[in-house]
């Protein structure tokens, strides 16, 4: 890519890669080398800077840590069988990083400073991509606000970074989940289709009590009557009925997942029969119970695809089928895998080479 932004680039004095045992990564622990950091101040993007990946100097008064002023994105670079970098939509990561921060009252980000940002960084932390299988760099880029200010305001300032980490696989098992009827990610009106902060600083605790009954997720209904499925923990959620796919439609308390969206452009492409509506809670129960639904699955970028085992609802647990018969998941899942690593074509030019 032409380096058109001037990035100020301070190298590690020696890179910390030889530490890490890649054949056994913990998710989101280890970080590769480098950072990117820029800084909006005055009514513009300035101050582009990679540097050595570590602590740096925060105002004890950032609305950042007060107020939850704090967007992030999250997406994957894989290595192709030629070594290149493969990065899977980031211009949708992009997007919707905009729309994230149009809520949380932030500036835009420029697309060329996202992109080339994010390539200047690949490029020097290209060594930490992982080539195992279910391996990958997960990148994450985020937007806090910046003022020394803790009076509730937009903010004036704000920092935008990139930081990497080599990551394994999310899940190893297939995923317990159980309906939550009580607490809510997302109400309607709120942020919940927006990737910030708060959202998931409050999700914890629910979450919380689930794992403690043995459960790896919550699955979220509508805050109002908790009559309706919206996601599973931080992952859309897809259902197989009756041979027809479908998901949750979005609305402004649903995140709209880049893994959802590309599991329903593939599943069109083969003819599948795709529907995205309300989905209730007694049209899923009754479906696990009559055998119409035949798989559940979460979809997100840390986890891609995840096998739903069981669904927890008023201290029953229904269970779908073995992961073994769930033709669909399995198929798109290797799909997009095959794609996201260059081993597949990739029809919709999901892929940008950096
Ligand atoms: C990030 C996220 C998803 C998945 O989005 P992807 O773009 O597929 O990674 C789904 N739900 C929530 C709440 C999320 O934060």
């Amino acid at each position: 890519m032409v380096e058109t932004m001037k990035i100020a680039t301070e190298r590690v004095k020696k890179s910390r890669i030889s530490e890490v045992d890649f054949s056994n990564i913990p998710f989101g622990k280890i970080y590769t080398d480098h950072m990117f950091m820029a800084d909006y101040k005055n009514g513009e993007w300035k101050n582009f800077r990679i540097m050595p990946y570590g602590y740096m100097p925060i105002s004890p008064a950032t609305p950042a840590l007060h107020y939850g002023q704090a967007i992030f994105e999250g997406m994957k670079a894989y290595k192709n069988p030629e070594g290149e970098a493969l990065v899977f939509r980031p211009l949708d990561n992009w997007k919707r990083l905009n729309i994230s921060g149009e809520r949380l009252c932030m500036p835009p980000l420029p697309e060329e400073l996202f992109m080339e940002s994010l390539s200047a960084l690949i490029d020097l932390d290209r060594a930490w991509i992982p080539d195992t299988a279910g391996a990958s760099l997960y990148i994450r880029p985020f937007i806090f606000s910046a003022d020394e200010y803790i009076g509730i305001k937009p903010s004036d300032d704000f920092t935008f970074m990139i930081i990497l980490c080599p990551v394994g696989s999310y899940y190893s098992t297939p995923v317990k989940v159980r309906i939550e009827t009580h607490y809510t990610r997302a109400a309607q009106g709120g942020t919940g289709y927006a990737k910030a902060g708060g959202n998931y600083a409050a999700a914890i605790y629910p979450a919380k009590l689930a794992q403690a009954k043995g459960y790896h997720q919550l699955l979220w209904t509508d805050g109002k009557n908790h009559e309706y499925i919206e996601e599973s923990g931080t992952m859309n959620v897809m259902f197989v009925i009756d041979g027809t796919l479908v998901t949750p439609a979005l609305s402004d308390s649903i995140l709209a997942g880049i893994t959802r969206d590309s599991v329903l452009q593939l599943a069109r492409k083969w003819g599948m029969k795709v529907e995205e509506r309300k989905i209730s809670v007694k049209e899923l129960i009754e479906g696990i119970e009559s055998g119409k639904v035949t798989e559940v699955f979460g979809a997100g970028t840390a986890a891609t695809i995840a096998h739903i085992e069981l669904i927890g609802y008023n201290d029953k647990d229904y269970y779908l089928p073995p992961v073994e018969q769930r033709t669909f998941s399995n198929k798109v899942y290797a799909e997009l895998e095959g794609i996201k690593r260059g081993q597949k074509p990739d029809p919709f030019g999901w892929i940008v080479k950096m």
